[in-house]
């Protein structure tokens, strides 16, 4: 498959080819079209490394609704390093299309400036889980529009102890969302994560 096979627009598809990727990824091969078409949820056993951020963050961004300030998907990762760079490559991903604003939200930072990008209104969040769950309750981010969940190296937001963060977001984000857990190794307490808040998910593995 190439990425002219996928079903992306061609805007996407430019900003592709201007990063120098010329064919898909095995996870980017089994995950774009799936996402394109449906909204079922998915559990990825993939390492770091394999094209993740591409697999799910282009087939969000084909579907953010541009015309809404609305947060539409957020996207959980252990790290304020790893959410960075998703949001910075969520934003080299969509230069050729309407704007989308990505707030990028991690603990040990001033929440002002974050509470303001919130304010100014962020179609796509990144967040690590605390800080995430943190603005969920000062009712600063409104998860009530969220279309898309994805939990990027799920494994690691466990190890580091945000299982009780995860529960709460999960919780407390709507039910007709899609969500997408992505992890390197499937420990019991992510298929415990699994059962419990996706449905019937689509398993792919790389
Ligand atoms: P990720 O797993 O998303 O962190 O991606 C790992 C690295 O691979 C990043 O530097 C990406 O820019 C790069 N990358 C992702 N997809 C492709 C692709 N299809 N072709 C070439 N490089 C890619």
């Amino acid at each position: 498959t190439l990425f002219n096979e996928m079903g992306l627009s061609s805007e996407i598809q430019l900003a592709i080819e201007e990063l120098g990727f010329e064919q898909p990824t095995p996870v980017q091969e089994k995950t774009i079209p799936f996402l394109l078409e449906e909204k079922q949820d998915m559990v990825a056993l993939a390492q770091t490394g394999t094209g993740k951020t591409a697999a799910f963050g282009l087939p969000i961004i084909q579907q953010i609704d541009t015309t809404k300030k609305d947060s539409q998907a957020l996207i959980l990762s252990p790290t304020r390093e790893l959410a960075l760079q998703i949001a910075n490559d969520i934003n080299t991903f969509s230069k050729h299309l309407p704007k989308i604003n990505v707030a990028v939200l991690y603990g040990g930072a001033d929440i002002k400036k974050q509470i303001k990008d919130l304010e100014r209104g962020a179609q796509i969040i990144v967040g690590t889980p605390g800080r995430t769950l943190d603005l969920i309750k000062r009712k600063k981010l409104k998860v009530n529009d969220i279309q898309w969940l994805v939990l990027d190296e799920a494994d690691e937001m466990l190890s580091m102890g945000f299982k009780d963060d995860l529960d709460a977001i999960l919780e407390n984000s709507p039910e007709g969302k899609q969500t997408l857990l992505f992890s390197a190794t499937m420990p019991k307490e992510i298929v415990g994560i699994a059962n419990k808040y996706m449905s019937n998910p689509f398993e792919i593995s790389v």
